[in-house]
This record gives C-alpha cells, structure tokens and sequence, in this order.
C-alpha cells in the first residue's frame, strides 16, 4: 500500500484538520492503494485563504506574462520527466490500461504548454471616442477560482481546468474526484518545484461535500466543473446563492450515425472505439448507435464479432484494451441499466455481465456490452450511463437519423459516418451537438474551443476562449478635458 496522499495548501503537503483519511482503491484488484486526506469546509477555508491571500500579493498575476507562461511549460518538462512513474500511478488508481494512462501524462504536458502561451494572449481593446477621452476594456482575472473534476482522466483535467486558469493570473482549489486523487497530489507538487508560488495552486481531497464547500466559499469568485449533469445542477444552485460565475462541462449521451455510403471499415474501428474507450467512461463516449438500416445486420454481426474480441484484462498487460470500472459502485449502476435495458425490451446482442477469468475476479472488470433494437423511449437511450454499454438503433434516411439523435437532453458531441460532403456539411448544420465529428470521433485538439449544448454544459474551454472563461471584464473610462458630467 503506499503511503499518504495530501492536500497540497499554501505550498505545503498537509493532512486534513480533523485528521480524517479515506481509502483511494486500485480498480483492477479491489485492494487499498493509498490513504487519502479527507477535506472539510476547515480545509477548504484553508486552502481558499491561501490562494485569496497569494492573488492579493501578486505573487503570481503579477509577474510578466512571459514568466508565468514559462513556468507552466517548466511543469510540462516536469510532468515527462516523470510520465513513467506518474502513468503507472495513474494507471493504478483509475484502472485505465497503462499505455492509455502513460500517454495522458503527455496531454497533461501539452495541455500545460498551451495554456502557458496563453498567458501572453490576454489583451485589452480601446474604444475610439471624442477628443480628450480615453476608454479602454481589458480581461483581468477573476480571483479564486475553485476547479472540481472527476475521475475518468485525472491528471489530465487536473491540468485542462487548473493551467488556462493560472495563465491568465487566477489563484486555484482544485478538488479531483475521490476515486482518483493521487496524481494530483503529484501535480501539485510538480508545479510548486517548476515555480508557481505557495498559494496559486492548491488541492484539496475529499468527497461532494468537500466539492460543495468550496462552491459555497464566498471568496471563490468562479467554479468550473466537470462531471455529471445532475452535479452540474446542485452547483448552479449553490452558485445562484451568490450569483456566483460558473463554466460546466456535463454528460452526454452522443450519437454516433453511420451512413450506408460510409468506409464501413473504418466506422467499424471508430464505432468501437467511441463507445468503448476507458471503458465507455468519457462523457463524449458514441453510446447511441444510429445505423442506416440497409447495412444494418452486417454492421451489427461484425460490431459484436469484434466486441467479443476485445481484450478486457489488467491494465499493466500490453494487450489490455478495456480496464476496470472506476469503481464497485460504478459496475452495479452498469449492472442495473443492463437489467433496465432488457427489461425495457431491447435485444441484448453482445457482453452483458462480467467477465470469467479468475485474475480478474476481484476488480470491477465488465465485458462490453451491446443492445439491439433501442428506441428513444427506452432509459438506455436516455441516460448516460458511463461505461462500456452500447444502444443501438436503425434508422431509414437523413431525416430519421437527425430527429433521432437530436432526441436528447444532451448536446455534447455527436459523429457521423460518410463519404459524402453534402451529406457531412448538412448533418453539421443539424446536429444539436458542441462538437461535430465526420469520420474522426473524439479528435481534439487543445487550440480548438468547444462548448456542449442543451444539458452537456455552459461555456467554452480549450482554445485562446479559455481566456474569456477564466478571465472577467473590466471597462475604464477616462475624460482630462471638456464637461464632466453635470446635472
Ligand atoms: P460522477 O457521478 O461521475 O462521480 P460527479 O459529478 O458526482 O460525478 O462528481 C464529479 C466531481 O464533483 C467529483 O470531484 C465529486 O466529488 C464532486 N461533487 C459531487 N457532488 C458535488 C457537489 N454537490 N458540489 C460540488 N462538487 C461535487
């Protein structure tokens, strides 16, 4: 078991106040993998202090932006230096397979130098007025800003919320997810050695209390969160209190809308891998299958063929394609929308339980899993479920594939399956998602912003958009000369 993983307040590795710990559990075995400080509302007041305390001396909004820029490329260096250790230990609390989880530690990197040239991009714009007067508007930061993320990419969302935040001059509380705190702890100490100050960065550990009690904090000006829909809610709530500034990223239940025209070949490959990468835990996960009804049981005989091929195993295993569930918990709300779907009355075509193999007998291990015949009224198309659990559904021509993908609450990302550019650039047009994909599911790249419609979320992230989410606007008017005001 390894040691103890700790807040990281003010510069410093700390335990909880109350001295209260929770277990954080390798996925793969079910056994302990650290002791974790578990925060309260005394630790986040802490943590806020800190950060309010560092944005108040400037320490870090203050320094040229050339600087702050270079020492979140200074953690990107860190972070590869470390991307064996760091992968492994990522791998370990998320159960994600290792390759998966040593190449994350190379997005976080990425995402760290992007954010750092950010830093140089804030820029204020003067409005031309009458002689004599001077009127400029420019972005400056907010203040604290409070970060809560969630487990299925750790490290990875610990640098897409925190980096973009600090480059514009923000102090940070980051809460992770409880199931995966143990990189963060790391990161946070990576960015105190690359040179960001005591306070700027801070983690606290803990569960949704803790995340709620730093939503709570009147002196955190901004939350930004990913996670699930309904958290989303409770957070907007709390944040109404104050009229507080939020940025979500939610769920999604997206549309993956193969073409009878398209490279069936390569919707195949990509089918597969957007409704079960990390095991179907990512919120732009293709878990509605929309097939043209012409390719339909071929594209469906050769889907499950291929499904059954994947490698579910442990994730140091080379070959491992799908890990654990993060969790014991996770794997039963799998479990009860598989009952939910067969008992709705869709066809169960593939996967469906658990898999056999004894050295996986002790993780939260799930075979992928298919269902056939899905109509929109079922809860499995509904709902997102967050892991490897695909619904599938034909459709006959252009228009039934949009009206029912659009059958959503959700709007975060939707791909489609063509070789036609008409057909692609109308389906752009139609489609109530964030994010288009044509024949490229789940490309992203860290200058290109994207914002999820409907349910999916509230403002922009990624690109130099980033700048606008994490930054306020100030407006100055000056006058030296003429008539100020006068009754
Ligand atoms: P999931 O259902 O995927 O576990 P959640 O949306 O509940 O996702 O959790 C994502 C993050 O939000 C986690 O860090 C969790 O601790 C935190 N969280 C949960 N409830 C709240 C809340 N009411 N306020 C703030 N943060 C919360």
């Amino acid at each position: 078991m390894r040691a103890f993983a700790s807040h990281f307040i003010d510069g410093r590795a700390e335990p909880s106040l109350s001295q209260k710990t929770f277990a954080s559990i390798d996925p793969a075995t079910g056994k302990d993998l650290a002791q974790v400080a578990h925060g309260d509302s005394a630790d986040v007041d802490r943590a806020v202090s800190a950060a309010m305390h560092t944005f108040n001396e400037g320490t870090w909004r203050h320094l040229p932006p050339p600087e702050r820029g270079r020492r979140l490329g200074r953690v990107a260096e860190l972070l590869r230096e470390r991307s064996d250790e760091l992968g492994e230990l990522e791998s370990s609390d998320t159960g994600k397979p290792l390759i998966n989880a040593t190449a994350e530690v190379e997005q976080a990197a990425t995402l760290m130098e992007y954010a750092g040239g950010l830093a140089e991009q804030v820029r204020g714009v003067v409005h031309p007025d009458v002689p004599g007067s001077f009127i400029h508007s420019r972005r400056e930061p907010y203040g604290v800003v409070g970060a809560i993320a969630p487990w299925n990419y750790p490290l990875v969302l610990a640098a897409w919320k925190t980096a973009p935040a600090l480059a514009v001059g923000n102090s940070v509380v980051l809460k992770m997810a409880e199931q995966t705190p143990l990189s963060t702890s790391v990161f946070a100490q990576l960015c105190a050695e690359a040179g960001i100050p005591a306070g700027a960065l801070n983690v606290v550990h803990g569960d949704g209390a803790t995340g709620a009690a730093l939503v709570a904090d009147p002196r955190v000006a901004k939350i930004t969160f990913t996670g699930s829909t309904d958290t989303g809610r409770a957070i907007l709530r709390e944040a109404a209190k104050r009229v507080k500034s939020v940025h979500l990223e939610l769920g999604g239940k997206s549309p993956n809308i193969v073409f009878a025209d398209a490279d069936l070949d390569r919707a195949l490959k990509g089918t597969l891998f957007t409704a079960f990468a990390n095991s179907g835990q990512l919120c732009t996960a293709g878990t509605r299958l929309l097939l043209e009804a012409s390719i339909a049981d071929e594209f469906l005989e050769r889907l499950c063929e291929r499904a059954e091929a994947l490698m579910v195993g442990l994730p140091q295993r080379l070959n491992t394609q799908l890990g654990p569930v993060i969790s014991d918990q996770q794997r039963q709300r799998v479990e009860r929308y598989i009952a939910l779907g067969l008992e709705e009355g869709a066809s169960l075509v593939s996967g469906g339980g658990r898999p056999s193999e004894p050295e996986l007998r002790d993780g939260f291990f799930m075979l992928p899993t298919i269902f056939a015949d899905v109509t929109m009224d079922m809860r499995i198309a509904r709902e997102e479920i967050f892991g490897p659990v695909l619904a599938v559904t034909r459709f006959e021509n252009e228009d039934e594939a949009v009206r029912l993908a659009n059958d959503s609450d959700y709007g975060l990302a939707a791909t489609v399956w063509t070789s036609r550019l008409d057909r692609a650039m109308a389906m752009v047009d139609r489609l109530e998602a964030g994010i288009v994909w044509t024949n490229c599911p789940h490309r992203l790249a860290w200058q290109v912003p994207y914002e999820g419609h409907k349910q999916s979320g509230l403002g922009e992230d990624l690109g130099t958009e980033a700048i606008g989410t994490y930054t306020h606007l100030k407006v100055s008017y000056m006058q030296f000369a003429g008539d100020p005001a006068s009754l």
